[in-house]
């Protein structure tokens, strides 16, 4: 007699910890009917144990897609093995509200829920419980810091002024194109350009001016350059223009729609008009190369060749006219 009632003591107790604890708990049968509903689940869902108890889980919450979640639980009754759906693949189970406090900005609380089957005293599974966990808290710091190592990512290769690649990122760039132009000898050919007499920029309007030329000169790059063009920003007002699939020829004609679009651009900056005009050397990929930094160097003496010829345009690298010089 003392035994039954300390037995019916421990089922009283466990009974209250099972409403009380801060985890969902459902008791389903074969039918996927509700036999227990603890206050967890009453007090996110708003319905009470009553209101629940022997209705089937699918009618109650007819947006879980059935097919899929009858065949977890369906699995748990035959294998009589766990099962578990996560955040992952499917956000929640049961569409309950956020109110996480720290985590507010959650519209809905995210889940992870295990099934586990329930033998009978006869040995047989009946019975399937589905235990929910609120982890919510946990997915929105991963989303968090995944959305910040995202940022990093994208910081640690953008300049900042131009929003352009940066000068290592587009070094990294050009030297895998190198190595792929090596590999497959595809077409492919570089120009480097820079602004004309920029020193006169800064110096008669100021270096705020003048980054606001270079930043306005990136924009403009950015409307003229296809989708496959990696463009960077290789220096002070120089920048880099990878051209894939490209040869010299038609780098050049690139070079000059960019050319023109520049001395056609006004900046206007604190009430000054200020107009100015580029430069640019083409090279174009070959297997003499030694290496990455070469292509640039010759790119860079195409560069140098235009300032010679006078400034405001376009020149192919020519060996012929190559100098020790370089344009700077
Ligand atoms: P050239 O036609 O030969 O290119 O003449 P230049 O005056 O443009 O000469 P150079 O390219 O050698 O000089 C570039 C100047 O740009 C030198 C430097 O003071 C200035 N500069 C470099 N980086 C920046 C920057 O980020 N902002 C501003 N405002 N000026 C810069
Ligand atoms: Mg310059
Ligand atoms: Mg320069």
């Amino acid at each position: 007699m003392k035994d039954q009632s300390s037995d019916i003591a421990n089922l009283h107790w466990m009974m209250d910890i099972i409403q009380s604890i801060d985890i969902g708990l459902v008791v389903v049968d074969r039918q996927y009917a509700v036999q227990v509903w603890n206050n967890f689940m009453e007090n996110h869902s708003g319905l009470k144990p009553d209101h629940v108890r022997d209705r089937s889980l699918f009618e109650i919450f007819p947006d879980i897609p059935r097919v899929w979640y009858q065949h977890k639980i369906d699995s748990v009754f035959l294998l009589k093995n766990r099962a578990f759906t996560s955040w992952e693949t499917r956000p929640y189970i049961f569409k309950f509200k956020n109110y996480r406090p720290i985590t507010g900005t959650a519209e809905f609380m995210y889940q992870y829920t295990t099934l586990i089957p329930l033998l009978s005293v006869a040995g047989q599974v009946n019975h399937v419980c589905i235990i929910v966990y609120d982890v919510t808290d946990t997915v929105v710091n991963a989303k968090a810091l995944e959305k910040a190592n995202a940022k990093l990512a994208e910081l640690s290769v953008t300049d900042r002024l131009t929003k352009l690649f940066n000068r290592g990122h587009w070094e990294e760039c050009l030297q895998r194109e190198y190595t792929r132009c090596r590999r497959y000898q595809s077409v492919c050919s570089l120009m480097m350009f820079d602004i004309d007499h920029f020193k006169k920029v800064n110096d008669t309007y100021g270096h705020m001016a003048g980054d606001y030329v270079i930043q306005k000169t990136a924009d403009v790059l950015r409307s003229i350059a296809r989708g496959t063009d990696v463009i960077g920003r290789y220096g002070g007002e120089e920048y880099g223009v990878i051209l894939v699939d490209t040869n010299a020829e038609q780098a050049k004609l690139m070079g000059e729609r960019l050319r023109k679009a520049i001395e056609e651009v006004t900046v206007s900056y604190e009430g000054h008009d200020i107009k100015y005009t580029i430069s640019a050397g083409v090279s174009e990929y070959k297997e003499e190369l030694s290496d990455h930094k070469q292509w640039i160097e010759e790119a860079d003496q195409g560069l140098y060749q235009s300032k010679r010829s006078g400034r405001n345009c376009v020149s192919i690298f020519d060996p012929s006219n190559a100098d020790s010089e370089s344009s700077g």
